[in-house]
């Protein structure tokens, strides 16, 4: 038996701290939980494992799509959209946890990539977007704006609609995804 048979798994827990309504999709909620640990240094060999994930190695964050669900992990959280119910978020813990293990477990035959491999979708940034089409960024429709923030064609900022008081929620949940997305936000919003 080698030590990494009996080796304790890399994560344990993973503990849900917030459910809240989604923005992004009024059917759907959204979850904060955090780690048992700071799980940072397994991002590169995740993002190397995973099709589509968007890694920002200098904000040490890491986005996966699974089946339509956005995932951010942080160092020691996560931040999960479009989840379907509470139970759906539970799965979404376990499949988490089995997954960071393996890949910690399986890291020594895995090339570690620093790179962003994949952009965000343009119909993750478009409902978070304030949906009024008022073509005030000189695009006909909000969907527009969004293939072109997605493409980094343009600044989120050319929105101006966002910053107006009753889309402080979105805009929140707006930029922390282009954060984590390695997207560049204004300073005053970093
Ligand atoms: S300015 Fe904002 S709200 Fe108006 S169309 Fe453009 S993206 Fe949509």
């Amino acid at each position: 038996m080698t030590g990494t048979d009996s080796a304790p798994p890399f994560v344990k827990l993973l503990t849900i701290i917030k459910v809240i309504p989604c923005l992004a999709d009024p059917n759907k909620i959204r979850f904060s939980a955090e780690f048992d640990r700071d799980v940072s240094e397994i991002f590169p060999y995740l993002n190397t494992v995973l099709q589509g994930a968007i890694y920002n190695h200098s904000g040490r964050t890491l986005t996966i799509r699974k089946e339509g669900r956005l995932i951010t992990l942080y160092p020691a959280t996560v931040s999960a959209a479009k989840i379907d119910d509470v139970h759906d978020a539970h799965e979404v813990i376990s499949w988490l946890i089995k997954l960071i293990n393996e890949c910690h477990l399986k890291r020594a035959t895995i090339k570690p990539s620093f790179e962003r491999r994949d952009c965000l979708q343009v119909i993750d940034i478009v409902r978070l977007l304030p949906g009024t089409n008022c073509k005030k960024c000189d695009q006909p429709t909000c969907l527009a704006f969004a293939a072109l923030i997605a493409a980094e064609k343009v600044s989120v900022m050319g929105c101006g609609e966002i910053l107006l008081a009753e889309n402080q929620e979105k805009r929140k949940e707006l930029f922390a995804l282009l954060r984590a997305g390695g997207y560049s936000i204004p300073e005053a919003f970093g």
